[in-house]
């Protein structure tokens, strides 16, 4: 990201497109000054006299340049009248703005052209178009946020379910630093007592015995292991969680996922970075998301095309959060039944007889002893219920209420988990054998270092890029 804190940035931070309201934002030093050279108060005060968080209305004029050609929007060669637009504009005084920095938002009517103008007349009076994420990289750097808040930003704009929505709010709100720096302080604080008894063994320098600094590094091993353990019901929270129906063709696969679909298809239809040649739908079950993927029915078979889907199932199969296998009801099972639930067994799963309204054949099969199964029917809907709610118990067993505990959802931050919780396992076992406290704040330092990633202590340059390119220009 190019030029520094000392620049004000601009641009459009609503949707492009038509829009009853469309929003300008500056950021920086000379916001207010570039704003005025668009701004004209309708009370015909200067700009900079309003007081901070008030609003106000405004004309949006085209300003002369020294006098010379006013200035034409993009390439468009006609000429714009002076007059552009009414607006209200908010001033926000540094600190207290998104960014920490003096910010002014312009609302005017939602246009491209009208809000393209007025990135352009603030453009040429020495703003520059901000990059993507800036202005909330902006609101890390000045320490109003820090990373893992800045992160969860761009999750609550990109959340598709009220879990995913709630567990973003927590981390905005800064929930999962608390206790990641938490952790990092105590570890940095012994940190300093070994460094102090490697630096001066000879001087009458109190440090740490090796007891109390095994206690700590296994406390902060601890809140490590926690909050990676709750990674993966984050993912599902955050991203949905993948379910993939199986069964032999005609068992009824599609109806079943028409019958879940039919009440609660969701906005979504697609994981970000995924495409597959199998169905793939969104539901939300109870503010949870869930993608269901309808798979080529699995039977033994010289047909290549089907073996092509059948292949493909496999895939799908391999990356699932859970299983759910058809079975015909109305008719005994097959081989290809039985090979499937043996295949499955070991995979967290779910058995759903379908055609329950059709005669049940296979009562006292062994193939299902000792199996809880869910009697159903996708024709009548007999059964879908207890299907979804078994399917909100599996995938998210400590229901949604979870998350008024800390889950970790973000893949970064459970990378930078599972290295402190490496370190640390490393650094015990240091201390077990007694090495020196030189060798064990090696690894220390590691997992303090691993923590402060999370929240933006420790990182760089090339992280910050990666987190800030993934938000749209404007946030
Ligand atoms: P798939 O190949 O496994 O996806 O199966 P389909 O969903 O296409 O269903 C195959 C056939 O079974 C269709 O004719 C459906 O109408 C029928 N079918 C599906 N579910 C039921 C059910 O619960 N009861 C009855 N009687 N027929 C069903």
């Amino acid at each position: 990201m190019r030029g520094g804190l000392e620049d004000t940035i601009c641009a459009i931070a609503t949707p492009i497109g038509e829009g009853g309201i469309g929003i300008v934002r500056l950021s920086g030093p000379h916001a207010l000054v570039v704003a005025s050279r668009v701004v004209r108060l309708r009370s015909g005060r200067p700009l900079s006299s309003v007081s901070s968080h008030t609003l106000h209305l405004a004309d949006l004029v085209i300003p002369a340049l020294d006098g010379q050609e006013e200035i034409r929007p993009g390439h468009d060669r006609t000429r714009v009248s002076g007059l552009l637009d009414e607006a209200l504009v908010v001033y926000m005084k540094a600190p207290r703005s998104f960014t920490a920095e003096d910010v002014v938002e312009i609302q005017s009517h939602g246009g491209a052209l009208v809000l393209g103008i007025v990135c352009n007349v603030c453009v040429e009076s020495g703003a520059r178009m901000a990059e993507p994420g800036e202005f909330t990289k902006r609101a890390f750097l000045n320490g109003r946020l820090d990373l893992s808040q800045a992160e969860a930003v761009l999750d609550t704009i990109r959340a598709t379910s009220s879990a995913g929505l709630n567990i973003a709010q927590r981390q905005l709100r800064g929930d999962l630093a608390r206790e990641v720096e938490q952790a990092r302080t105590s570890l940095l604080t012994v940190l300093a007592h070994v460094e102090a008894g490697i630096d001066f063994v000879d001087e009458d320098i109190s440090f740490v015995q090796r007891d109390e600094l095994a206690r700590i590094v296994r406390d902060a091993c601890a809140v490590v292991q926690k909050l990676e353990a709750t990674a993966q019901e984050g993912r599902i929270l955050r991203e949905g969680a993948r379910v993939v129906i199986l069964g032999r063709p005609n068992v009824g696969k599609s109806s079943l996922l028409n019958c879940l679909l039919r009440e609660e298809r969701a906005i979504v239809t697609t994981v970000p970075g995924t495409t597959r040649d199998v169905i793939e739908e969104s539901i939300v079950l109870d503010g949870a998301l869930v993608h269901l993927v309808d798979t080529a029915g699995v039977r033994e078979t010289d047909d290549i095309v089907e073996q092509e889907g059948i292949k493909r199932t496999r895939v799908a199969q391999g990356e699932a959060d859970l299983l759910i296998v058809v079975v015909d009801g109305s008719v005994p099972l097959t081989s290809d039944d039985r090979g499937l639930l043996s295949a499955v067994k070991d995979r967290k799963h779910m058995v759903v007889l379908n055609k329950a309204d059709l005669a049940d054949a296979f009562e006292s099969d062994t193939a299902l002893a000792g199996i809880s199964s869910y009697r159903i029917s996708a024709k009548t809907g007999l059964g879908v219920e207890k299907v979804k709610s078994a399917l909100r118990a599996q995938l998210v067993p400590g229901g949604i209420e979870a998350t008024e505990s800390i889950v970790v959802t973000n893949v970064r931050h459970r990378d930078a988990l599972r290295r402190a919780g490496e370190s640390l396992n490393q650094a015990l076992e240091s201390v077990r054998c007694g090495m020196a406290g030189e060798l064990v704040s090696i690894d220390v330092r590691a997992a303090a270092d691993a923590l402060g990633e999370i929240t933006g202590a420790i990182t760089t340059e090339e992280i910050l890029g990666r987190i800030f390119s993934e938000f749209c220009i404007g946030k």
